[in-house]
């Protein structure tokens, strides 16, 4: 397959042919010299994305295994998204929460509908529908549940990422999230994930809330034992905690259900959705809850000069649609599951574990024997675009609408990287 110029399905998203004339390091050389140094990209510069393909200034292919740490389920430049996204645009974009729109509210009714709680706040990225649910679990715990002023505390779990705030980094177990940006915030308790026992240990009169990730992504698509979200909501009601879900990356369909929450039949007080909810196109993220939760807001509580507005709600909502219209749920549940069996079928002495739900998975390398980011620059050497995490575990998360002859390429590119090294290995010994 030739790399692209003109879209078979959009023509009017590429303006020139593939690459932008300058040779790569020297886009690298002036990202290096003029940003700041916050992210070690991989040595590529990808001008052109279609579906769950990515094309570099050399117009060399990739098949994207990572789709924006999953904010590109719906592939690139979903043509249904695109014209959504451009025909808003022309009409109303911004206004700001100081009027209403005629976008906002379909898109709160149906987020409400498909978690299946009362109201949401439209924010834009995912630290912030993360902090809202702070904030609304820490004043809930005032208003309703009767915690004496200030002594709320919140129950987190080890390995969590939750993103990037002063106060989120502050409960982070990674010492290199928090190094340097203290004082935090008090009033977070850390347990380990997957142990609800740890859980019910942890709780006092003053807990009001336990944010959990129903699978740990960045922490390496670690997956709790079976049963674990349903005996925390069985704790959490018991004794009068709210669960809060953050299914910024596990959600919209990722892991084979809309809600990862949802394999356990679970129903949170609140959910902190984000990443694909801007159908791979905008930064929109909302935090979704009951009403007991949510009356705690009053005008002026909180808010955001983005948040909800017509441009993102129109695109989130035409992801919502696309998600179900396309069957993108289902299909991660099958195609998901076919990649890891897929992927199981690799023997090499350097996999430790290969685990996952859906199209949701991570492969755990022996960290004796070798490192997740070789394999990852292997891959990418042979086309294959995906992430180390945790330095031992590469991520597999390709957007929803991957073809079954699409994993098997990349399977099979997985396949030669192992026996590459395996050899090297051999040599080695
Ligand atoms: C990515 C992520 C966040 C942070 O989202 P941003 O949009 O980067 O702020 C929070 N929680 C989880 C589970 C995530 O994967």
């Amino acid at each position: 397959m030739k790399p692209q110029v003109r879209s078979a399905r959009n023509g009017t998203l590429i303006a020139g042919p593939v690459g932008l004339g300058a040779p790569g390091s020297s886009l690298i050389e002036t990202e290096r010299r003029h940003g700041a140094r916050n992210y070690e990209p991989l040595p590529v510069v990808m001008t052109h994305g279609e579906g769950v393909w990515l094309w570099d200034e050399h117009g060399r292919r990739y098949l994207d295994m990572l789709s924006a740490y999953s904010a590109v389920s719906h592939g690139h430049a979903h043509p249904r998204i695109v014209q959504a996204l451009i025909a808003q645009a022309q009409r109303l974009a911004v206004t700001s929460r100081a009027v209403h729109t005629d976008k906002l509210p379909l898109f709160l009714k149906r987020l409400t509908e498909l978690t299946g709680l009362d109201r949401a706040l439209p924010v834009n990225t995912g630290v912030e529908a993360v902090e809202t649910s702070l904030k609304a679990a820490r004043k809930w715990g005032y208003r309703v549940k009767g915690i004496p002023e200030a002594k709320a505390e919140i129950i987190a779990c080890e390995n969590n990422f939750h993103g990037r705030s002063i106060t989120i980094v502050g409960f982070s177990s990674d010492p290199q999230y928090g190094d340097g940006f203290g004082p935090f915030a008090p009033g977070f308790k850390l347990i380990p994930f997957g142990d609800a026992a740890a859980l019910a240990a942890a709780i006092t009169p003053h807990t009001a809330a336990f944010l959990v990730e129903p699978i740990q992504g960045e922490g390496g698509i670690v997956v709790p034992p079976a049963g674990y979200l349903t005996e925390c909501a069985r704790i959490c009601r018991e004794h009068r905690v709210l669960l809060l879900a953050d299914e910024i990356q596990t959600g919209m369909g990722r892991t084979g259900k809309f809600l990862a929450c949802e394999h356990e039949g679970v129903v949170p007080d609140g959910v902190a959705l984000g990443k694909a909810l801007g159908g791979g196109m905008l930064a929109v993220s909302a935090f979704v809850a009951t009403n007991e939760v949510m009356q705690v807001f009053r005008p002026g509580d909180h808010g955001s000069t983005f948040g909800g507005n017509p441009l993102a709600a129109t695109v989130a909502l035409e992801a919502l649609a696309v998600l179900y219209d396309e069957g993108l749920i289902e299909r991660s549940a099958e195609l998901g599951a076919y990649l890891l069996a897929q992927l199981q079928t690799i023997k090499s002495p350097l996999i430790r574990d290969i685990r996952g739900r859906g199209l949701f998975v991570g492969l755990e390398v022996d960290a004796r024997r070798t490192d997740a980011r070789t394999i990852v620059d292997r891959l990418l050497a042979r086309g294959v675009l995906s992430k180390d995490t945790h330095g031992t575990v590469v991520r597999f998360a390709p957007p929803l609408t991957i073809t079954r002859e699409e994993i098997d390429w990349a399977v099979e590119r997985v396949r030669a990287v192992f026996t590459e090294l395996g050899k090297g290995m051999r040599r080695a010994a």
